[in-house]
């Protein structure tokens, strides 16, 4: 049978991974999101055609999953305006929000829940989303299947079996799309100081990022490989990417996903 999966908030990240489930097939009826502007619920509504409605109470009662899907600063506020009903019928509990621990969630809500954490990141809004997620010891195989459905939806989902490895996750893919910004921001700065027109400079910055994830991502060969056999003995590429190693490029990586991930701590 459906699982019938409720998001509590409706903004972004919530449309993207129901936009996305049901785009692959996830029956709409099976959905209800809830959110505070009628409005923009009507339109949710209209355009994937689940249902929505303001009222949180009643979009959980009978749900099977429950998305947790608000800012984290109303979070406590709305896991106690849940709380007696899901403490009544125990559904599978899903937070995307960041920085708030399972335990804590559990607790906001009364205790005693399959609770499932997810940290996911920006390009899961055009559904090329890589997620990390952890689930309490109360989650169930099947439930973690069922997770990993409705995310991967929206992109990569990976697991990891302990709760302080999704600072690790927040440092590489959380924060990572920035990271790649920065990246085609630099080249293309670079590109121009070497006298390319600026959309030019830029077209071929971002075209070269998505080429190269493009290839890494179909190609047998791991991303070390690959750039060894773009790098021939004394050629262009070679002389880049020594410059790269002789500047330090890999402990500035290092540096600032210990940073990223420091901060992910402080905030949790
Ligand atoms: P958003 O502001 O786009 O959406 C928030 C939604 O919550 C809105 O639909 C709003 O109507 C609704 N809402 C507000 N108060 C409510 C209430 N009391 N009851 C029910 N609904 C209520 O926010 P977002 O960017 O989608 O972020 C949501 C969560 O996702 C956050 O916890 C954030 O940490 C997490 N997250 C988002 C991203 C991202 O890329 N946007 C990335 C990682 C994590």
């Amino acid at each position: 049978m459906t699982s019938q999966v409720t998001f509590i908030g409706a903004g972004n990240m919530a449309s993207a991974i129901f936009g996305g489930m049901v785009e692959g097939g996830y029956p709409a009826e099976a959905i209800t999101a809830t959110g505070r502007d009628p409005q923009a619920l009507a339109a949710l509504a209209e355009r994937h055609g689940i249902r929505t409605t303001t009222d949180n109470l009643a979009a959980v009662d009978g749900a099977d999953v429950v998305v947790l899907a608000v800012k984290p600063q109303i979070m406590r506020e709305v896991c106690h305006e849940l709380r007696d009903t899901v403490q009544a019928q125990r559904p599978l509990i899903v937070s995307v929000a960041a920085g708030l621990n399972a335990a804590t969630l559990e607790n906001w809500l009364g205790g005693e829940l399959a609770v499932i954490r997810c940290m996911p990141n920006t390009p899961s809004l055009v559904g090329q989303g890589a997620a990390g997620l952890f689930a309490n010891a109360r989650v169930s195989e099947s439930q973690k299947q069922l997770a990993t459905t409705l995310l991967e939806a929206v992109g990569l989902v990976e697991w990891v079996a302990d709760e302080t490895l999704l600072e690790a996750v927040t440092a590489v893919s959380g924060s990572g799309p920035a990271y790649f910004f920065l990246i085609m921001e630099a080249l293309e700065d670079a590109g121009k100081k070497l006298g390319l027109p600026a959309d030019s400079a830029r077209r071929l910055a971002l075209q070269t990022a998505f080429g190269a994830a493009s290839m890494a991502r179909e190609s047998e060969f791991e991303p070390a490989e690959l750039r060894r056999r773009v790098t021939s003995p004394n050629g262009t590429t070679e002389r880049a990417i020594a410059s790269f190693e002789d500047d330090g490029l890999r402990r500035l990586f290092e540096n600032a996903t210990q940073a990223c991930a420091t901060r992910a701590r402080e905030l949790s």
